[in-house]
């Protein structure tokens, strides 16, 4: 056992990670006196597209309504099923419900806890219209396969890459569109945070011209364009929109935190290393697996109880809370909750179910000093001893 010192605070699960930058482009977006979406959201766009690869990407309000929007524009609605994971945060399912369809739940492979490309097929049925993938965590999903499936099938490919900011997929960073529109999150527990806010990529010209309607009441003109006009412009509604803007103050963040993206994944990619290296001496707690070719963001540092294990998943839980350390069970299981459960899913998603039992989150994030992982590294080791 190293000779790491209890810190005196909790170490939480996760925490953003925010510099004087950060601050001081909040204060000028305040004092340009465009504080909603104007050319700061325009600028975070061009800069996000650049770097993940995409010809286009368009800021929303979160994933979650991008996800929305991404579903309405492939025409998905009333009566049709889309394909998603189970295993995966409640707003992957939600948003196929806003669209009025059903989401269709298939099983994970256990090492990625990503969608099972073996299992898509058996679920294929005349009113499926689309796959929603998503990569769990940061580790991207195994998109080749299911492309090919889709193709076969003439289907829609979706990606949620809520989690995904800064994962590769064949030396191809998640975003570079694999599928028709990627859905990133800015949610404060990804990597790169405004608060709240989402973003779309996508090459599609037609795609991004809807989107940016349909953000904004499906207003024809928009408000940066109208300020900026010298002859009188009047707008047009031609369909039902939606208020799922970011703001200016939120993008001036971004700015500020995708200039900082390339240290930050560096950082958390070291820490990942280091808890990988010595759970092999703890033995009873594996570490995640990143398959060849992909390159996990470690958004979030999911293990798993092995079967060997001398204590609960929920047992070394509280063990490390009551050693100030905060942990989170893994991902959650979708159809395990009220508006998805159904009996229509028992027997069907084994892999969903056990991994949802046997995952545990360890606390990653920036800040987070060497000598804390030491320290929660041997309380995971105390606390398999003390139950032994
Ligand atoms: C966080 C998350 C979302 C929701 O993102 P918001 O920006 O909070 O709406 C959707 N899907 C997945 C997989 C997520 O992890």
């Amino acid at each position: 056992m190293s000779t790491a010192v209890k810190p005196a605070l909790t170490i939480p699960v996760a925490r953003p990670y925010f510099g004087t930058e950060e601050e001081q482009a909040v204060v000028s977006a305040l004092k340009s006196g465009w504080v909603s979406q104007g050319p700061k959201v325009a600028a975070f766009e061009q800069s996000f597209a650049e770097y993940v690869g995409s010809q286009y990407a368009v800021a929303l309000s979160s994933c979650t309504t991008a996800l929305h929007l991404a579903m309405l524009i492939s025409g998905i609605g009333e009566g049709d099923e889309v394909l998603c994971p189970s295993l995966s945060f409640i707003a992957t399912a939600n948003c196929i419900r806003y669209a009025g369809a059903r989401p269709v739940f298939i099983d994970i492979d256990p090492v990625t806890y990503n969608i099972d490309p073996n299992r898509v097929e058996e679920a294929i049925t005349p009113r499926t219209k689309a796959v929603l993938v998503v990569h769990q965590i940061g580790l991207p999903a195994a998109m080749k396969e299911l492309a090919a499936i889709a193709e076969r099938h003439g289907l829609i490919l979706l990606e949620d890459a809520a989690c995904a900011i800064g994962s590769e997929y064949l030396g191809e960073k998640i975003g570079r569109p694999h599928s028709r529109m990627a859905c990133f999150s800015f949610h404060p527990r990804k990597i790169l945070s405004t608060g709240e806010g989402g973003m779309i990529t996508t090459n599609d010209e037609a795609v991004v011209a809807r989107l940016r309607r349909l953000r904004q009441h499906a207003m024809t003109t928009s408000d940066l364009a109208r300020h900026s006009a010298t002859r009188v412009m009047v707008e047009s509604y031609d369909e039902v929109g939606y208020n799922y803007r970011m703001t200016d103050l939120q993008a001036a963040i971004g700015l500020e935190q995708l200039r900082r993206l390339d240290s930050m994944l560096a950082r958390r990619r070291h820490l990942a290393a280091r808890y990988t290296a010595r759970l092999k001496d703890v033995g009873w707690l594996l570490p995640p697996h990143e398959p060849a070719g992909l390159r996990h963001n470690y958004q979030s540092y999911m293990t798993r109880l092995a079967p060997n294990a001398p204590i609960s998943r929920d047992q070394l839980m509280q063990c490390l809370l009551d050693h100030g350390i905060s942990t989170r069970r893994g991902i959650m299981a979708t159809h395990k909750e009220m508006p998805y459960d159904s009996p229509r899913w028992e027997h069907l998603l084994p892999e969903t179910e056990r991994a949802t039992r046997e995952t545990i989150i360890l606390p990653l994030f920036h800040q987070l000093t060497e000598e804390e992982q030491d320290y929660i590294l041997d309380m995971i080791s105390e606390a398999g001893r003390v139950h032994t």
